[in-house]
């Protein structure tokens, strides 16, 4: 792989963009969503390594406007897929729809604006009465009229733009709960649990919105769509490797939620827990199994985010945070990158308003011990790749420092088989071998190989090929079996992002501030 921030890193991000918008118009949305997600993966990278804000801002903007496309790529292919399920039967209802007017679900599409638009002049002339078996009066060697008058690409993208509406008709705090009425319009209902994942979230006896006050509606809004989050559903057994990170994690965070009576007094819960390690070895996916597997409701705090968009407001930010995070307690924050959110106190870089930001996590932290109320408890979980940046004071309240290194041997034969779970290979490949090869790198390093190798045979199929001719490419002649080979080319093209000098420096900081 290109040098981070290198010209040619660029440029391959920038072809990568192309190439994942490209397929998206040609309707290849497989193909396009492994584009998407390896561009957005590049751009983490580049989130992680870079230390200038102001750039750091406009890579987080990137990332955030590819994942909503690819989202939305994603939401066409599941749309799609309910069509062919039973069968085909709903693309026969498709099919079908100029015999079988008022047959259900289509007509409920159909009639639909959102999803497909106002009405097209070819539904209006369908509305006129027709015989009963329109086909059977048809000259017998002229073929059936093709029955899907919108354009494929059209319709998916309709579909798909309804479907943003409704996610964002959902996401909206004043989003109606099914069998509950919507809060009256143009009041402010922040804390409503519309839209809310009840398995998910714990719901309060009472189910009273949270309603603070003397906050702004949009700071209030920005926690509930951007930081308050639902339906994880990441569990242990998504992450390869880490078998220490999970067993401290487990007992520092997970079973004092379990058993909150039992963690009171000299075994009360640590405050904080601090993740460290070399970027992409997976502490953000562990912090979300964490929320999975003890049912905690999650805020995901980057703390990007809030010095970004929320500089001057941003310890509004924190303390809403917390106070949000009791009310729905138990709770897990998670702030990712806490170094930039905590750098050391009176280094050049620190402005006033970061001063502030800093001082109120702090008082927010020692408010968060549960004292007698073990309930209510709330976490704080952070993760650097710049523990040596941390101010002090905060180290000292993340009192259970763990490490997260690069994976072992197991761990990466383990990260193998789940990022391989879907792509076929070859006879000649040994995932044992493969794992010995990818010494040394992250499991980020190891999925940025293997999307790279399960790519090249679609590479290979393309390659000359104009788009008319991609798009009348049959699915199967492109998903042919990942070879050895391909293995191979790909490790030489995505070197390890982890240094020996930075594990080094990693091992060090944890011999002297690591309590693992
Ligand atoms: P970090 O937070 O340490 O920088 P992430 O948790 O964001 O790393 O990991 C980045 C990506 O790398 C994940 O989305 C996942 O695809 C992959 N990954 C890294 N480590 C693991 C792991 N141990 N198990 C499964 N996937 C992993």
């Amino acid at each position: 792989m290109a040098a981070i921030g290198s010209s040619k890193e660029l440029s391959d991000i920038d072809r990568d963009v192309q190439s994942a918008r490209e397929l998206a118009l040609l309707g290849q949305y497989e193909q396009a969503s492994v584009f998407y997600e390896g561009v957005i993966k590049l751009i983490q990278r580049n989130v992680q390594a870079c230390s200038e804000p102001r750039i750091r801002d406009k890579w987080l903007t990137m990332r955030q406007n590819l994942t909503v496309e690819l989202q939305n790529v994603k939401n066409i292919v599941r749309i799609l897929d309910s069509m062919h399920m039973d069968g085909g039967k709903g693309a026969r209802r498709f099919d079908n729809m100029q015999e079988d007017r008022g047959a259900g679900d289509y007509d409920d599409y159909q009639n639909d604006p959102d999803v497909f638009g106002p009405q097209q002049p070819h539904f209006a002339q369908r509305a006129a009465p027709r015989p009963a078996n329109r086909r059977s009066n048809l000259p017998a060697e002229k073929p059936a009229p093709k029955p899907v008058v919108v354009p494929k690409s059209v319709a998916a993208n309709r579909v798909a733009q309804a479907r943003a509406n409704a996610a964002q008709a959902k996401n909206s705090p004043n989003a109606p709960v099914k069998g509950k009425a919507a809060p009256p319009e143009g009041k402010g209902n922040p804390g409503a649990v519309g839209g809310r994942d009840k398995d998910k979230i714990p719901v309060k006896a009472e189910d009273k919105p949270f309603e603070p006050s003397g906050y702004d509606k949009d700071l209030i809004e920005l926690l509930q769509r951007d930081i308050l989050m639902r339906n994880l559903n990441i569990h242990w057994s998504d992450i390869a490797g880490n078998a220490d990170a999970k067993r401290l994690l487990d007992e520092a965070v997970v079973l004092p939620m379990l058993m909150p009576n039992f963690f009171t007094g000299i075994r009360r819960p640590w405050k904080g827990v601090l993740m460290v390690g070399p970027p992409g070895t997976g502490k953000t996916l562990l912090a979300k199994a964490v929320a999975t597997e003890c049912g905690t409701t999650f805020f995901n705090v980057s703390s990007a985010t809030m010095t970004s968009k929320w500089r001057g407001e941003s310890e509004k930010l924190v303390r809403l945070l917390f106070e949000m995070a009791r009310y729905y307690a138990p709770s897990t924050i998670f702030i990712d990158e806490i170094d930039s959110l905590c750098s050391k106190r009176g280094s050049d870089s620190e402005h006033e308003s970061s001063r502030r930001v800093k001082s109120e996590l702090l008082t927010q932290m020692d408010g968060v011990d549960s004292g007698n109320e073990p309930g209510k408890m709330v976490m704080v979980l952070g993760a650097t790749n710049f523990p040596w940046d941390i101010d002090e004071a905060l180290r000292r309240r993340l009192e259970k420092r763990i490490y997260i290194p690069l994976p072992e041997k197991e761990g990466r034969r383990q990260l193998l088989d789940i990022c391989l779970k879907d792509i076929k290979l070859a006879d000649d490949v040994t995932l044992d071998a493969i794992a010995d090869m990818l010494d040394g790198y992250s499991g980020a390093d190891i999925n940025n190989v293997c999307r790279d190798a399960a790519m090249m045979a679609m590479r290979r199929r393309i390659s000359g090929l104009n788009a008319d001719e991609i798009k009348k490419l049959d699915p199967n002649e492109i998903d042919l079996p990942t070879t050895h080979d391909d293995f191979e080319v790909a490790l030489k093209r995505v070197s390890r992002s982890v240094s020996n000098d930075d594990l080094k420096k990693y091992e060090e900081w944890m011999k002297e501030f690591g309590s693992t």
